[in-house]
């Protein structure tokens, strides 16, 4: 057993002045049991309690450490950053590179403004929607999670599904009923639908690959669908690439299914670990926005020059790193096959699904394809396998209905520590 005698005693000191003790609900390890384990740092592949238990890690901050923790260029230019004055609040020559180098990455995008999480890049993506269509209603996804944005916390993914609670209090009636539901990968559905209201939806947005509700693929063709549906009806198609840009190939999931959406919207990743998100998409869209068209959005520290700076860095090495997303996918696959390996060896049915370097187990023996079949899993077992994952030294999202992101930190004698983790691990909970 871990000794977390310092983790739990700043949890007790943390719950006095903080909500939860938490700045994120899904920190608490509520679903999981347990008390959070507080860190003190990390490096590369490992982070380090403040009780100095060192953990082979697989969210990364939910995502953005792509190259794993302080990654030196990443650090260096930083620190090159910080002496110029962590703020202007005025146009910077890093705010150009930063659009040029997202433009250039991502053939749908042709202006592309900075905001500060993905939270805010949803929100500014879905108000230019409406504000271009003169239309109110959106579509979003069971189980897919745009953020704390009111009209997103509606059959809501990640931290709100895993607190069991996908429509929160807090937001008005008329928003939403502004917001319409789908379930995921069901084109039928979306076209019936649309059928009935398709001219007065402003946007569909959704998860490419949704990442939410565990890894979920897009069905074959079920894109393109809603692709088609969007020209059809005049609606603008927004992709919440938040988690997959930059994750899943330097023009994330539009570059790996060859769709393109009107908007797009990034966080994550592209800032490096920074508060940074963005959206952006069509010339004509994007004039949209103040001060050149009649929809505001603003942010006092928009394009923040230290998270400019760290943003451009990895998005550099993005370019740089000859064969990255091979290397991810090849050393993700490795564990997944050693994690199926696992299962038979157990007998164990349990379900997993993986695109480049994202995966989930999930502890069910339905296929997952929706959040319906994603709410099949036994939560409570999975409680017990991450206790049990982090006994052997490896950390995982603290929800069954989070994905793993896999940084290039990740070596295969790394891997094989964590296949050797996964397989003690089942075989203590069965
Ligand atoms: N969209 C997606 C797809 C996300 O995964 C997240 C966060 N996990 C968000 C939006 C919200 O981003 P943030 O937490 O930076 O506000």
């Amino acid at each position: 057993m871990l000794n977390t005698s310092r983790s739990q005693k700043l949890f007790d000191q943390a719950q006095k002045s903080i909500p939860g003790g938490v700045n994120s609900p899904v920190r608490a390890f509520k679903s999981v049991g347990g008390n959070p384990l507080f860190i003190k740092r990390a490096k590369g592949a490992f982070m380090y309690d403040e009780d100095d238990n060192a953990f082979i890690e697989l969210i990364n901050s939910w995502g953005p450490m792509l190259f794993g923790h302080a990654n030196e260029k990443i650090e260096a230019a930083v620190i090159n950053a910080v002496k110029t004055s962590l703020s202007f609040g005025a146009p910077t020559n890093a705010e150009i590179e930063m659009a040029e180098m997202i433009c250039s990455m991502f053939p749908s995008i042709e202006k592309v403004r900075m905001v500060n999480s993905g939270t805010e890049a949803t929100m500014s993506a879905v108000r230019l929607a409406r504000g271009y269509t003169g239309r109110d209603k959106i579509i979003k996804f069971e189980g897919c999670y745009h953020g704390h944005g009111d009209s997103f916390l509606i059959a809501a993914g990640s931290g709100a599904m895993t607190m069991g609670a996908p429509d929160s209090p807090g937001v008005t009636k008329g928003t939403a009923a502004d917001t319409l539901t789908l379930p995921f990968n069901d084109l039928e559905k979306a076209k019936d639908l649309l059928s009935k209201v398709g001219n007065e939806i402003a946007a569909i947005i959704l998860e490419p690959v949704a990442g939410n509700m565990g890894c979920i693929l897009p069905k074959e063709g079920y894109l393109q669908g809603l692709r088609a549906l969007c020209d059809k009806y005049g609606i603008i198609l927004i992709f919440d690439e938040v988690m997959t840009g930059f994750r899943l190939s330097k023009s994330g999931a539009q570059g790996v299914f060859d769709v393109q959406a009107d908007l797009t919207t990034l966080g994550k990743i592209i800032g490096g670990g920074m508060p940074v998100g963005a959206y952006g998409g069509k010339k004509e869209l994007m004039d949209f926005v103040s001060p050149v068209g009649p929809v505001y959005q603003a942010g006092t520290l928009s394009g923040n020059p230290v998270a400019m700076a760290a943003g451009l860095a990895m998005l550099n090495q993005i370019q740089n790193e000859n064969g990255l997303y091979e290397r991810l996918a090849n050393i993700t696959q490795r564990i997944e096959e050693g994690f199926q390996k696992n299962l038979d060896t157990l007998g164990l049915p349990y379900t997993m699904n993986r695109i480049g370097s994202m995966i989930s187990i999930f502890f069910t023996n339905q296929k997952v394809t929706d959040f319906d079949s994603a709410k099949t899993c036994d939560t409570a077992l999975f409680g017990k396998y991450f206790r049990e994952m982090l006994n052997n030294g490896v950390y995982l999202a603290p929800s069954q209905f989070e994905t793993l992101f896999i940084s290039d930190s990740i070596t295969e004698e790394l891997a094989d520590k964590i296949i050797e983790a996964n397989y003690k691990a089942l075989k203590a909970i069965h």
